[in-house]
């Protein structure tokens, strides 16, 4: 059952910490490089964090296939399949992510492809990740924003500071076991911290 009469809802859903464990703290794990755990739960600023792991990756010569190969041996958070395949079968929804194409894939096979928005990586003649190219700045937000325009209600669930704006262009924002720094900093959103909990907020 819809929420409001005569408006489709769509569920915006970020991608690590709700989904997938953090693709950079499982690569640190393998790598055993500790500022590879630094996340934008620990620094906001997203262009300070990409440029600190692209040269901490080359210091310690990984390459992207590297990478690729400790992702592709991850698996989604637990519960989160099921919990995605209930929500889909009941709603549209679109995974807006801050990460890569080149990191997501074996992620979104486990998880049944769903429709992910993110962005893309560039690697050097060596194979190592020289650039990223954000697909726009803000990239969730405008798709929540975009979505908006198109006459949709938009539902957006996510758990850290990367997800805020999209959650206060949402028309309703959830937040998923988010850490308790953001808990009180954002005090209008309501958190969840099961899958239950998140699909009966949603639906
Ligand atoms: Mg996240």
């Amino acid at each position: 059952m819809q929420k409001m009469s005569g408006q489709i809802s769509i569920c915006c859903l970020d991608l690590e910490g709700v989904l997938v464990p953090e693709i950079w703290i499982s690569v640190a794990e393998k790598t055993r490089i500790k500022e590879l755990r630094l996340t934008t739960r620990d620094v906001p600023d997203y262009h300070v964090l990409m440029r600190r792991r692209i040269s901490v990756l080359r210091e310690h010569r990984i390459k992207l296939a590297v990478i690729q190969k400790v992702i592709t041996g991850m698996k989604p958070l637990p519960g989160a399949s099921a919990f995605l395949n209930k929500l889909r079968s009941l709603r549209q929804v679109i995974v807006l992510s801050d990460t890569y194409y080149e990191f997501a894939m074996p992620l979104m096979k486990k998880l049944g492809w769903p429709s992910l928005f993110c962005n893309r990586l560039e690697t050097d003649r060596e194979g190592y990740l020289a650039r990223y190219h954000l697909r726009q700045e803000n990239g969730k937000e405008k798709a929540v924003k975009a979505l908006k325009r198109i006459g949709f209600r938009v539902q957006a669930a996510g758990d850290s500071y990367n997800d805020i704006e999209m959650l206060k262009a949402a028309d309703e924002g959830i937040l998923f076991r988010p850490p308790v720094r953001i808990v009180s900093e954002f005090p209008q959103f309501s958190v969840t911290r099961t899958y239950k909990e998140l699909l009966k907020k949603l639906v």
